[in-house]
């Protein structure tokens, strides 16, 4: 789905958003999607109740669709989960799988995130799998070895053709609605020490999007997507913000085309 270097933007709305205001934000942001170059390619990862919201908005648009989460099964007694050919039903194209938010709250394994990357493949979406380290990690030393693990324990579990189609998402667990986001120096060093591991298992899986999230605005947002293994972003709190959103796509469009 994903050429290398084309700049990838997903907003995470979270558990925010009402069907009335969901409507003037998933319309602005596919008419300022519409104005952009295609050196971006644009998605939103809403709410499962909103999905058939977005669909209705968003289809025939620039903007994709997705889930902020799935099942690790594909059916069953599973009660309150969704499963990932559910929101295929649905259009989704796109799955956040692990984000620090889920891993924290709801004690998400590494294991259990592999098990969720396989069921998004399987079901034709494009898992975004998120990674990061706390602050407490960062000052030990260990941001490479956390990430490594995060990543590590999916990669293994995926074969090359598999893995070459995931989306990897670095999230600084002390960036993530902080408003204190990782400098564009600290952001890069993390996606090429992430570059390497995919590397490592295949030339061709290196060529997957690596998206830094953690308080991205549109201040910031072109400093970070002009280092060389920043790919693009997983937004937060900003994809709340049409005008601000479409300030981070815009940016990201940009740099796709300087470079
Ligand atoms: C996120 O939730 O994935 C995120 C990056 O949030 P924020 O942009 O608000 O820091």
């Amino acid at each position: 789905m994903l050429k290398q270097r084309v700049r990838l933007v997903v907003g995470n709305w979270k558990m925010h958003g009402r069907l009335a205001g969901n409507a003037a934000l998933l319309q602005m942001t596919a008419q300022g999607a519409a104005a952009l170059s295609g050196s971006v390619q644009v998605g939103l990862c809403v709410p499962c109740p909103y999905l058939a919201q977005a669909q209705s908005l968003l289809e025939g648009s620039r903007v994709a669709w997705g889930v902020q989460d799935i099942s690790a099964y594909t059916t069953g007694a599973y009660t309150g989960e969704v499963a990932a050919e559910m929101a295929l039903e649905f259009g989704a194209s796109l799955a956040i799988v692990g984000h620090s938010e889920r891993r924290a709250y709801h004690r998400e394994s590494i294991e259990l995130v592999a098990l969720k990357t396989g069921q998004a493949l399987a079901a034709g979406l494009t898992p975004i799998v998120c990674v990061g380290e706390t602050l407490a990690e960062r000052e030990a030393g260990l941001t490479q070895q956390v990430v490594g693990a995060q990543l590590g324990g999916v990669l293994d579990k995926l074969s090359v053709e598999a893995a070459a189609r995931i989306v990897v998402a670095y999230e600084p667990v002390w960036a993530i609605g902080t408003g204190k986001s990782a400098t564009a120096v600290e952001a890069q060093e993390v996606h090429a020490f992430l570059r390497g591991l995919l590397r490592a298992k295949d030339p061709i899986v290196a060529r997957v999007p690596l998206l830094y999230g953690g308080s991205v605005k549109p201040e910031n947002a072109r400093e970070l997507f002009l280092q060389a293994d920043i790919d693009g972003g997983l937004i937060g709190g900003a994809s709340l913000k049409g005008e601000e959103f479409l300030a981070i796509c815009k940016a990201a469009d940009r740099a796709g085309a300087e470079q």
